[in-house]
This record gives structure tokens, sequence and C-alpha cells, in this order.
């Protein structure tokens, strides 16, 4: 996911909004990482935050549309 620091298949769940800042268990809010791009993500947080790898506690974590099991996941307007 990250070149450079990407060591192959993902194997944690990353919670964009820190479940320490009130993110939730949800499709939008979980990205798989594998544990070497984990820790890239919480140990460059500037990086991150304009990645939209991390959302702030305030913020509204949002994913464009993803082919999901089968079908374009839609936004929530
Ligand atoms: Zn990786």
């Amino acid at each position: 996911m990250i070149p450079t620091v990407c060591v192959g298949p993902p194997q944690q769940i990353h919670h964009r909004q820190m479940r320490s800042q009130g993110g939730e268990h949800t499709i939008e809010n979980g990205i798989f990482l594998c544990h070497a791009c984990h820790a890239w993500v919480h140990a460059h947080p500037k990086w991150a935050y304009r990645a939209e790898l991390l959302v702030h506690g305030w913020e509204e974590p949002r994913f464009p549309p993803v082919f999901y099991r089968g079908r374009m996941t839609q936004r929530e307007e």
C-alpha cells in the first residue's frame, strides 16, 4: 500500500479515525494494511492525514465508491 514500506498482504485493520477519537468499526473507517504500513501510518501522522489514511475525530470518514463483494458501495450523503 505504501511504496518502499509495504511488506505484502494486509494483516491488520487500521481505523482511519482512531478508536480513541470515536472512530467506529465500519467499512468507511476501516482499511486493511500490512503490519509495516500500519506502523508507518501511525509513525507519520502528518503524511497520513494528507493521504486520508487518518481522519480527525471531528471529521466524517468517507471513501469514494469502492468495489466490494460484487457491487459498488454507495456514498451516504
Ligand atoms: Zn503494506
